[in-house]
């Protein structure tokens, strides 16, 4: 019987398939399954409508028959079927609303290898993709309503033939002869029952009709009453039906229905993790977009979330089929620890990555879920402190970056979700709680930074805010400094160094008195600067100390944090990066009367005394000496 030619693009995807430049070829059995699951729903829904139909929807079932001799696959439906036209017109050409722009897809993938491996498993490649795994294929098919049957068989780009053939049963029987083992593929083992059945569970588990396959098993035999220590136990081997697949999603169960004990089960099994997550949100939405969503908060990082090898990414399921391993495009970076899946009919198993970015659909299901996911960050924050604790711990440096990432763009969505450490019971805060607790008059959001929290207790220019009862965020964590930069504000209220000239308002008293103070130990700070040089920009006589002698504050765009900072992570720019320090006297401390005193009468001792300030400051400011045997000396030789 002369073969029929496939299409023009059949034919290119053939080829593309044969060619196989998926390196998951295991997909071609969800492929397969989803097909015969379609063929399924087809039938059970014309047994809803038409009621001459007979049909026992119990009775729909999807079967899986390895052939280990004969090296066969075949996957049986008691759907729909086809009929000859049918087959013709299904399997002989693309005839799919999609089928244009896969070609594009396609066409990029060619044009463009390493992209090639890319696509595997993002988008649906059909009935075609039984080529990447069987160098032959036959479908055997009798349509519902119809007497006689059909068989299509082709083995690959020379064309398929139709024949009419015998068959018992409405529905269709697929069978893949499976390729030859080659060196860099076994393809044998899509004839393994255990591998089949971990692909099942893997691609297929929630589809909501019974996969069925004859496992061989063996079982020991019954121990005979009168055994004795003596006896050997024997084996027999036995056949039995098992389903394969769970069939109902736990997404798709009310909540009311699902334990906390199997969304956790769920969560570690899916994402190898041994702790249970945080939490869980369950969606079911309805409406514009119809989706499920379930969606995991880990208790901790996992060990390569912080490096390039992490990818972000939810599940994303069409209907029970799974479409895509990790659909970045449903989370945004700031929640790239969320696990989870989406399901919605509304995206079709052939949609291409590509496609699927710009679809409206996924857009408003990604802006739903950011939306979720930060309410229940939320509810965890008011209700289950310490679990919100945990979770600050694992991910807090990540809502930090997304606060400063895209030029802030996510400010005001993360900044009700950041914790600082607090000079209030060395505790962490929220910006909230931080106002809620402000006293009346306070003007600003106070912040210290600072190696930890023991060293910034006694900052000596914080002690007047600390004395007002004014609570100080404590910057210990690096990016703390940018986070509070770019958020500059919370609700109007500004945020605050407490080594700012300007941290407490004055009244014009205190004012006046200060320059008084200035004007007269001018001598002083003259003295000071001449001594200490280019180390220092300027002395000050400072508002901020009370009882300190000292402290080191900077002026200018550059803080002495950032300044560190600088240090660790570019060491060769910090050289030119450096922040203008200040030097700030407490011109009613003993050490200056002592100083006073030393620069009218022995100038020697006074540059003694002004390098041992300076520092003093230093240390208290957490930066290291440039010369600590010269420091020891010059206290030594105070104690002669
Ligand atoms: P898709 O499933 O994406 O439409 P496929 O290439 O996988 O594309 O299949 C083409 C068509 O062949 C299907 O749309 C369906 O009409 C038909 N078909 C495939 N497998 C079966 C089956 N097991 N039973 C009935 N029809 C089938």
């Amino acid at each position: 019987m002369a073969k029929k030619q496939f299409k023009a693009e059949s034919k290119r995807l053939l080829d593309l398939m044969i060619n196989s430049i998926y390196t998951h070829k295991e997909i071609f059995l969800r492929e397969l399954v989803s097909n015969a699951s379609d063929a399924l729903d087809k039938l059970a829904y014309r047994a809803l409508t038409d009621d001459k139909v007979g049909v026992d929807r119990s009775e729909l079932k999807i079967t899986l028959t390895p052939d280990q001799i004969a090296r066969t696959l075949t996957i049986s439906d008691n759907g729909v079927g086809m009929t000859k036209e049918e087959l013709e017109s299904n399997l002989g050409t693309i005839a799919r609303s999609g089928s244009l722009q896969f070609k594009q897809d396609m066409a990029a993938a060619e044009g463009d290898k390493p992209s090639d491996v890319d696509i595997i498993g993002q988008f649906g490649v059909g009935f075609y993709s039984a080529f990447m795994v069987a160098d032959r294929v036959t479908v055997t098919s009798r349509a519902y309503g119809a007497e006689e049957a059909w068989r299509w068989e082709s083995a690959g780009a020379d064309g398929y033939t139709l024949t009419q053939c015998e068959k018992d049963t409405v529905g269709t029987d697929i069978v893949l002869h499976i390729k030859a083992d080659a060196d860099d593929e076994r393809y044998g083992e899509y004839l393994e029952q255990y591998r089949l059945a971990d692909l099942i569970k893997k691609y297929s588990d929630y589809i909501h009709y019974p996969i069925v396959m004859l496992m061989h098993k063996s079982r020991q035999k019954p121990r005979p009453e009168d055994a004795g220590d003596d006896y050997k136990p024997e084996w027999e081997d036995f056949d039995e039906w098992e389903t394969l697949n769970s069939m109902v999603p736990l997404w798709q169960r009310p909540k009311s229905e699902v334990k906390a004990e199997e969304y956790n089960q769920f969560y570690k099994e899916k994402y190898g993790d041994w702790e249970d997550p945080l939490s869980v949100v369950h969606v079911s939405a309805e409406g514009a977009v119809e989706y499920k969503a379930m969606l995991y908060l880990p208790a901790h990082a996992p060990f390569d979330f912080y490096s390039r090898e992490y990818q972000k990414g939810l599940q994303l399921y069409s209907s029970g089929v799974l479409i895509m391993d990790k659909c970045a495009d449903l989370l945004p970076d700031h929640f790239r620890f969320v696990k989870g899946v989406v399901d919605s009919p509304d995206f079709s198993l052939n949609i291409s990555r590509e496609m699927l970015q710009h679809t409206r659909q996924l857009k408003v299901i990604a802006g739903n879920l950011e939306k979720k996911i930060k309410a229940e960050l939320l509810r965890l924050l008011k209700d289950e402190r310490e679990k919100y604790e945990t979770f600050w711990k694992a991910f807090g440096t990540q809502l930090k970056v997304g606060v400063v990432s895209d030029y802030g763009a996510h400010k005001d969505l993360l900044k009700d979700l950041l914790l600082f450490l607090s000079s209030k019971e060395g505790k962490l805060t929220s910006l909230a709680e931080y106002r809620d607790r402000m006293p009346e008059g306070q003007k600003y959001i106070y912040y210290a930074c600072g190696a930890d929290a023991g060293q910034l207790d006694k900052l000596p220019q914080a002690e007047r805010i600390r004395d007002k009862g004014y609570e100080i965020l404590y910057l210990t964590d690096e990016p703390d400094q940018f986070v509070v930069d770019a958020l500059g504000a919370v609700d109007e209220l500004p945020f605050k160094s407490v080594d700012d000239d300007d941290a407490l308002p004055e009244t014009e008293e205190e004012k006046a008195a200060l320059e008084k103070k200035a004007e007269e130990s001018k001598p002083v700070l003259e003295f000071l600067k001449e001594t200490l040089g280019d180390q220092i920009k300027e002395a000050r006589v400072s508002r901020l100390l009370k009882s300190g002698a000292v402290c080191l504050t900077a002026d200018g765009p550059i803080t002495l944090e950032m300044e560190k900072y600088l240090q660790r992570v570019d060491p060769e720019n910090a050289k030119t990066m450096k922040a203008q320090r200040v030097l700030e006297l407490n011109p009613d401390s003993p050490a200056f009367a002592a100083l006073q005193q030393a620069v009218e009468t022995d100038q020697e001792k006074a540059a003694t005394y002004a390098k041992l300030l300076y520092a003093q400051a230093q240390l208290i400011a957490g930066i290291p000496l440039e010369d600590p045997a010269g420091y020891s000396e010059l206290v030594c030789s105070l104690m002669k």
